[in-house]
C-alpha cells in the first residue's frame, strides 16, 4: 500500500471464524497489522486466541475489538479506538453477517429485522465510520461481503438476499461518494463456502447444492479470502464499485 513506514491496517468485522477469520490472515500474510472483531464478549476466547496464531504466524500485530456492528455506537468506538491505537485505518472488510431463514410465511418481522440490522446496517455504520477517516488519509479500500443470493435470489431467504443485495447497493454508491478520496469500494459475492454457516445445511441439501456448482464442490473460506487480499492490494488501485462472484461456476 502507498504509505509511510508504519505498517498499513486492516479491519475485518466478525472475524473470529469462517470467512472473516480466512481474511484477518489474507490482510496479515500480505503486511497488514489487522484488527479482529466479534459480537460480544461470549466470542472472545477464540477470536483471542486466533489473533495470538496471526501475530505468531506473520509477525504483524492482531487487536480483538467486541462490537455488534448493528449498533452504530459500538463500532464508531471501535473505529476511534482503532486509529487511536494503530494511527489509521487503511482496509476495511465488512464481513460480518447472520442468517434467519425461512419460507415468508413462516418468516417473523423479527427475523427480518434481525438480518437486515446485522448484514445491512452493520455494513452501513462500519463505512461511516471508516471512511470519515479514510478520507481524511486521501486513501482506503473498504470490501463487502455480499452474497450471490443478492444478485441471484433464493428461497427461504428474503431477509438475507435482501440484506445482500442492499449491500451492493451501498457498495456501488459509495464507490462514487468516495473516488475522488482515494477510496475504492467493491463488493464479494461468494457462493457456497464451508463455514459454521453452510454446517447447518443437510448432507443430502450439501449434496443437491454441489451438484449444482461447476467446480462440483463448495469453496473454502481462503478461496474468498484470497479475492479480498487482491482488492486490499495495490494492484486493485483501478478497480471500484464491483461485485465479483467466488462461486465455483454456481451461476454459469
Ligand atoms: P459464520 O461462520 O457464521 O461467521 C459469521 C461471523 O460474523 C462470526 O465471526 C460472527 O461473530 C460475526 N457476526 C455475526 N453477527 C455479528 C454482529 N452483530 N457483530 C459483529 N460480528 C458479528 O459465517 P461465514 O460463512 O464465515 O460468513 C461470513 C460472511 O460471508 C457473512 O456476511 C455471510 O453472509 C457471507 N457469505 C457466506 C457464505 C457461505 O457460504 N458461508 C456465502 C455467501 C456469503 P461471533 O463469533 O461473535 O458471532
Amino acid at each position: 500500500m502507498e504509505m509511510s513506514e508504519a505498517r498499513p491496517v486492516g479491519l475485518v468485522s466478525g472475524s473470529g471464524r469462517g470467512i472473516g477469520l480466512a481474511c484477518a490472515r489474507e490482510l496479515a500474510s500480505r503486511g497488514f497489522d489487522v484488527c479482529l472483531n466479534c459480537s460480544s464478549e461470549r466470542s472472545m476466547e477464540h477470536t483471542e486466541a486466533a489473533a495470538r496464531a496471526i501475530e505468531s504466524e506473520f509477525g504483524v500485530r492482531a487487536l480483538v475489538f467486541v462490537a455488534d456492528v448493528a449498533k452504530a455506537a459500538e463500532v464508531k468506538a471501535m473505529v476511534d479506538a482503532i486509529v487511536s491505537e494503530l494511527g489509521r485505518l487503511d482496509v476495511l472488510v465488512n464481513n460480518a453477517g447472520i442468517t434467519r431463514d425461512g419460507l415468508i410465511a413462516r418468516m417473523s418481522e423479527e427475523d427480518f429485522d434481525a438480518v437486515i440490522d446485522v448484514n445491512l446496517k452493520g455494513v452501513f455504520n462500519a463505512c461511516k465510520a471508516a471512511a470519515k477517516v479514510m478520507m481524511k488519509q486521501r486513501h482506503g479500500r473498504i470490501i463487502n461481503m455480499s452474497s450471490v443470493v443478492g444478485i441471484h435470489g433464493n428461497a427461504g431467504q428474503v431477509n438475507y438476499a435482501a440484506s445482500k443485495a442492499g449491500v451492493i447497493g451501498i457498495t456501488k454508491s459509495l464507490a462514487k461518494e468516495l473516488a475522488r478520496r482515494n477510496i475504492t469500494v467493491n463488493a464479494v459475492a461468494p457462493g457456497f463456502i464451508s463455514t459454521d454457516m453452510t454446517d447447518a445445511l443437510s448432507e443430502e441439501q450439501k449434496e443437491a447444492i454441489a451438484s449444482r456448482i461447476g467446480l462440483g464442490r463448495f469453496g473454502s473460506a481462503e478461496d474468498v479470502a484470497a479475492l479480498v487480499g487482491f482488492l486490499a492490494s495495490d494492484e486493485a488501485a483501478y478497480i471500484t464499485g464491483q461485485a465479483i462472484e467466488v462461486d465455483g461456476g454456481l451461476a454459469l
